[in-house]
């Protein structure tokens, strides 16, 4: 019986956890392998995403028949870039990074990674060129040095600590008494919303891989906190193409450019400086956003 529990379980969870966000991708990738829709085809090549930009050609998608989430969308996330998308709530940004990540399929159009069409490429292939610093970060029970160094089970502990490092989470950790050691997870030490973060960069500096996915954290950490996590991403993203689901405006001003879409469409692109000149939707939301800072800063000053 209890054989027949644990898929159950693990179905359980992986609806639960995909019904929330894209929370931890890393740990969602086995369990999504059952979606019968997405499977690799029949020669499917290898992806070599080294120095490759990420386009989308036209894309349409809906979860359901009855709703178009994504009405032919194009952009191109240039390789070595930082690229954010940014767009009022429900606009799909979220669903964009799940494209990217084949969770589904377009119903219409193409996500392209280099040359390939996704859907012409092995999952695993696809998976080893995404590293993702996904909003929440899902812990395993174990300890941090384990958390940090699962992507690549022969990781030495040098190659972990200077993860650590890069992360900005290594003083933390030796800070604490058992240091690399310390069990975290629903049975260990808790970690805040930053310092999951920083985990789940160090993560990715482990992974190595060609490409960045960020869902920016929508609850707010506090400034020095989300100045902190940026730095260390800014570092991580550098020579990688870097994409960011942005949810607030403030981390987006240094991106090479700027996808604002609305209702599925694009409808304005740049750097902050053009976007800002433009005086359209971008400009209009950085408005609102710098208005409720301010409003925020008094209430609490
Ligand atoms: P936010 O900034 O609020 O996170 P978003 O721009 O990331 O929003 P998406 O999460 O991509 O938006 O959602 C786009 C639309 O698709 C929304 O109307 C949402 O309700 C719908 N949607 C998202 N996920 C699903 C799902 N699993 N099933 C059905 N509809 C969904």
């Amino acid at each position: 019986m209890m054989q027949l529990y644990q898929p159950l379980n693990i179905l359980g969870f992986a609806y639960r956890e995909i019904k929330q966000s894209l929370i931890d991708m890393e740990k969602m990738f086995d369990l999504l392998a059952i979606r019968p829709e997405i499977a690799d085809r029949e020669g499917a090549s290898v992806l070599d995403a080294k120095g490759a930009a990420v386009n989308f050609d036209d894309v349409r998608f809906g979860y359901g028949p009855d709703r178009e989430v994504l009405k032919g969308l194009s952009f191109t996330a240039e390789a070595g870039q930082k690229t954010a998308i940014v767009g009022p709530s429900g606009a799909g940004k979220s669903t964009i990074a799940r494209l990217i990540l084949r969770f589904y399929d377009p119903t219409g159009g193409a996500v392209r990674i280099g040359a390939a069409d996704i859907r012409s490429v092995t999952q695993e292939s696809l998976r080893a060129s995404l590293g993702v610093v996904p909003q929440d970060t899902v812990l395993f029970n174990d300890t941090i040095g384990y958390n940090i160094g699962y992507p690549k089970p022969d990781a030495t502990q040098d190659e972990i600590e200077r993860a650590g490092q890069l992360a900005q989470i290594h003083a933390f950790i030796e800070g604490l008494p058992k240091g690399y050691e310390t069990l975290v997870g629903e049975r260990g030490l808790k970690l805040s919303g930053g310092e999951k973060q920083r985990v789940a960069i160090a993560r990715t500096v482990i992974k190595n891989p060609p490409i960045l996915l960020l869902d920016e954290a929508t609850s707010a950490l506090d400034s020095e906190t989300e100045a902190g996590i940026l730095a260390s991403l800014n570092e991580v993203a550098s020579g990688r193409t870097c994409i960011v689901i942005a949810h607030r405006l403030s981390t987006v001003v240094d991106a090479d450019k700027i996808i604002v879409i609305e209702d599925g469409r694009l409808v304005e692109s740049g750097n902050h400086r053009d976007l800002l000149r433009e005086n359209g939707l971008y400009a209009r939301l950085w408005l609102q956003q710098s208005m409720a800072r301010e409003k925020g800063t008094l209430e609490t000053a």
